[in-house]
């Protein structure tokens, strides 16, 4: 079959959708629901199943500090409650210092007018919640309709060409889908904008990320703590209000010192240290932390 024909069939076979989302973690499920809901048909292909997320789980690492707008989005969504009630931590305060120069800025909501600064959520139960208003907007995984999203998952994009009036995906099964808009929404490393030819600048920091949970000997008060060190080592601690506290640094991918050991050194500390007497005392090391390459 020559290309001209080969694109007959494929338009024959597939009806153009208005917009292919790929990537369904938050940013893309969130956007499909969006669209969908706007009237657009809508596809949404994600190579890998979310993990249903479960109250009785430990708070996960992976989290998202969430301001008013992306709040608000998420309330126009219709999924903002459930996500809050099922488990977020409100955060009012947010402190920050040099440990230096002692030096430090405050952001408090009641100073701009409100209750929140926002919220910090797990990853997890953001995209897991969309997922369900999803598939309770009625996009089966086969179907397509006006206000439901036809899931693909799991279906990885391998490729993509645009054409004037379309652009069209090649699936590593095999699968052609066509769409007049593609969103891109496949992460941080994103593929499709390899793919695509984006180039983007970055450089390395030198740094490991460490990421841990901690619980406090006193109650957080809604504060995000954020402390500076001398050789760009900064810690900063996000709370849940029924749950652990969670710590963020970095440290020298060079440096001897094993995580354990670093927590005792700088990540215990920023939390530990009296400061203004507002300080939720010492904290103690939970069992699950990550360790990785690149500070988040
Ligand atoms: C350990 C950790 C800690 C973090 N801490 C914070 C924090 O404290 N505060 C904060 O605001 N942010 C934090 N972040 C960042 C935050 O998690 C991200 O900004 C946010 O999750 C991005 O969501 P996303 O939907 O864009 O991408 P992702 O959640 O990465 O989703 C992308 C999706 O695309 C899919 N995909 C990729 N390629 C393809 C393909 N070719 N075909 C089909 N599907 C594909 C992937 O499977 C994935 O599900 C942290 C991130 C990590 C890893």
């Amino acid at each position: 079959m020559n290309t001209a024909t080969q694109e007959a069939s494929i338009r024959r076979r597939a009806p153009a959708l208005d917009v292919a989302v790929v990537g369904g973690g938050m940013v893309g499920a969130a956007a499909a629901l969006a669209l969908a809901r706007a009237g657009f048909s809508t596809a949404l292909l994600e190579a890998r199943a979310p993990t249903a997320w479960h109250v009785s789980d430990e708070v996960d690492l992976r989290v998202v500090g969430l301001a008013p707008s992306s709040l608000a989005l998420l309330d126009d969504l219709g999924v903002w409650t459930s996500i809050r009630d099922a488990r977020a931590g409100p955060y009012a305060h947010m402190h920050v210092w040099d440990a230096g120069s002692g030096a430090a800025i405050d952001f408090d909501a009641a100073s701009e007018g409100r209750d929140l600064l926002g919220y910090i959520v797990e990853n997890n139960l953001v995209q897991w919640t969309l997922w369900q208003a999803l598939e309770a907007a009625g996009g089966g995984s086969s179907a397509t309709s006006v206000c439901g999203v036809r899931r693909l998952c799991p279906a990885e994009v391998k490729g993509f060409e645009a054409r004037e009036d379309r652009i069209q995906l090649q699936l590593a099964d095999g699968e052609i889908l066509v769409a007049r808009l593609l969103v891109a929404a496949d992460g941080a490393a994103s593929p499709l904008r390899q793919l695509a030819g984006i180039g983007t600048r970055g450089r390395d920091y030198a740094q490991r990320a460490v990421v841990a949970h901690v619980r406090t000997e006193r109650p957080h008060e809604h504060t995000a703590w954020q402390r500076f060190l001398p050789g760009a080592v900064r810690s900063r601690g996000a709370a849940f209000e029924r749950g652990p506290t969670r710590v963020k640094g970095s440290l020298p991918p060079e440096s001897p010192q094993g995580l354990q050991v670093y927590w005792s050194l700088h990540l215990s500390n920023p939390i530990a240290i009296r400061k203004h007497g507002r300080t939720p005392g010492p904290a103690f090391l939970c069992p699950s932390r990550s360790c990785q390459p690149g500070f988040l």
